[in-house]
């Protein structure tokens, strides 16, 4: 009976264990999804200040920077890996 409940706690505790694992993984990606571009995008580049054309503002949803910051940008992620 002992053994019994033991299993049971430790099947209760393992399932405790995989809803907190997807809680944290809700969270993650929560928190991945706040951290990308949303909304509206802006009019001006957030790194030049030059104006965005329209064309992208709504190719590009949310973003930030004009093509030619967002290339250099790019170019730096793959360069520096970040
Ligand atoms: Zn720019």
């Amino acid at each position: 009976m002992a053994e019994n409940d033991f299993d049971f706690n430790n099947q209760e505790e393992a399932e405790i264990a995989q809803i907190l694992a997807l809680q944290m993984n809700d969270r993650a990606l929560a928190e991945h999804r706040a951290k990308m571009p949303t909304g509206p995008s802006l009019e001006e580049c957030d790194a030049c200040g030059a104006e965005i054309p329209e064309a992208r503002r709504i190719a590009a949803p949310g973003c930030t920077m004009c093509i030619t910051c967002q290339e250099i940008s790019e170019k730096r992620k793959r360069i520096n890996g970040f």
